[in-house]
């Protein structure tokens, strides 16, 4: 059979099965022999082989044999550069043009829905390799590079959870590059929660239910990114909570990412949050002065294959790593806009041609950590009266949240400690430093205060 003859088929079958099932199951087939009755496609994964032998291969091998085709069985293997494994092949008896199969129902074209049913493409830049380890994400990375191996499941699920920017989505991808690599015999399925909603409203719709069970549970490791999405969603929550306890039980790898800790996702059902609870859940936290450091030399050693003649002046990426925030991807936006211009221009990037080129981009960065804006949001933690945090009264309930609130002021902002002595009703440097120092003393022996002292800091620097 031809190449062309391939083409005129698929359009039959596009007609036949929809133009959504046609895009997901049957385009990425690519033709390769039709050999002793053996019609032989390459499928980019062996999920894919196993979904299309399971669904398709007798309309396929229909649809062959009518067209005059001697074939008895069609067969898939995955285009793994030299290794190329069977998928487990489907034997049929050729099927006589009386016993042809009721055409499926034709799903209507929705582009979002269409695109939605692929399988999220990986990022080809977010792997191991370029994911730059430091303290503050190096719990979530060990985690990750763990699972990555494939091997026994010892906690399941994995959760990986930090705010926007922090490198979810990228140890996610990274897990996944790594067992297509190392063990591509498993089925890995990255997703995000929009797109899993996005499949199983679909899947309702068009009465697919059984299909989607079956696609879901036929993994052997899923990945659920920005699980939050599906907070308040009921019905997404609850299938995905099925999914999820069925694919537990088969020990199946789940790896799940969140915005933010899962008992702290508004409108999560609680026997969702409960089974998050069960496995590995790690956070990312904020980046360090180090860790930007860290990502910008290494995005400079990316950088200068593409921009060869750019110099970059010294003390240049350690003004940025001090002045831009937290979230990795504004760091990356800053470099990407600093090595355009400067290649534009054609001039080395040296401090000056820096602080024109992201004046907007600094700015923003700018905000400074009020004392007030420490106070209040320590007092609401805390559940006291602003006034109370400044006040003169000295029981434990006050005095412990005024020094949480003395110990951030001194390391949030820049204020002395006399002037932060000041802001609180006057006291005396002496004092402010007593609390500053028992806090971080309770720091090392008291995990509440640890924890209480973390959280404030997130949340204003957020
Ligand atoms: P999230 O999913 O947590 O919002 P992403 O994974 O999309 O964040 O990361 C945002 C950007 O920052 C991506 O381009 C990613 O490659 C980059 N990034 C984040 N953390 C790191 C890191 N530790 N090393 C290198 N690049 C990183
Ligand atoms: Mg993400």
């Amino acid at each position: 059979m031809t190449q062309e003859k391939w083409g005129q088929l698929r359009q039959r079958l596009l007609k036949t099965v929809g133009q959504n099932n046609y895009r997901t199951w049957i385009e990425p087939l690519e033709f390769e022999t039709l050999q002793d009755g053996v019609a032989v496609f390459k499928v980019p994964t062996t999920f894919m082989g196993n979904y299309v032998n399971q669904n398709f291969s007798d309309l396929i091998l229909y649809e062959l044999s009518t067209s005059g085709e001697t074939v008895q069985r069609v067969s898939f293997h995955v285009a793994a550069n030299s290794t190329a494994r069977p998928v487990e092949d489907r034997v049929a008896a050729p099927v006589k043009s009386s016993e042809r199969p009721a055409p499926m129902e034709t799903a209507e074209t929705t582009s979002g829905l269409a695109e939605a049913l692929q399988a999220a493409p990986l990022d080809s830049r977010f792997t191991f390799e370029t994911f730059v380890v430091g303290k503050p994400n190096e719990l979530a990375h060990a985690a990750a590079r763990r699972v990555s191996e494939g091997g026994v499941v010892t906690f399941n699920p994995l959760v990986l959870y930090g705010g926007v920017g922090l490198g979810k989505t990228h140890l996610m991808h990274a897990i996944a590059w790594e067992l297509r690599a190392q063990k591509p015999e498993l089925n890995v399925l990255y997703l995000s929660a929009e797109q899993f909603m996005y499949r199983f409203v679909q899947a309702l719709r068009e009465r697919k239910m059984m299909d989607f069970k079956h696609l879901f549970r036929s993994v052997d490791v899923l990945m659920v990114d920005d699980v939050q999405f599906i907070a308040g969603k009921d019905s997404t929550q609850e299938e995905f909570f099925h999914t999820f306890n069925a694919l537990v039980d088969q020990n199946k790898q789940i790896i799940i990412s969140a915005d933010r800790a899962p008992g702290e996702i508004k409108d999560l059902e609680d026997r969702v949050r409960s089974r998050l609870q069960c496995g590995l859940v790690v956070d990312l936290h904020p980046t360090d002065y180090e860790l930007r450091l860290g990502i910008l030399q290494s995005k400079l050693l990316q950088y200068s294959g593409s921009y060869p003649d750019l110099q970059v002046a010294d003390g240049v990426l350690e003004f940025l790593a001090h002045r831009i925030s937290t979230n990795v991807r504004v760091l990356e936006g800053a470099l990407t806009r600093l090595f355009a211009f400067a290649s534009l221009v054609g001039r080395e990037i040296d401090m000056e041609l820096t602080q024109d080129c992201l004046a907007d981009v600094l700015r923003a960065s700018e905000r400074k950590i009020s004392i007030e804006e420490i106070q209040r949001k320590v007092s609401d933690y805390y559940n006291i009266r602003f006034s109370d945090i400044i006040g003169p009264k000295r029981v434990r309930s006050y005095a412990r949240p005024r020094q949480v609130a003395m110990y951030l002021c001194k390391n949030l902002t820049s204020r002395s400690l006399p002037e932060i002595g000041r802001r609180f009703g006057g006291r005396d440097h002496t004092t402010v430093m007593h609390g500053v120092r028992r806090i971080e003393e309770l720091k090392v022996t008291d995990g509440q205060i640890a924890e209480d002292v973390e959280m404030l800091r997130r949340a204003l620097e957020a």
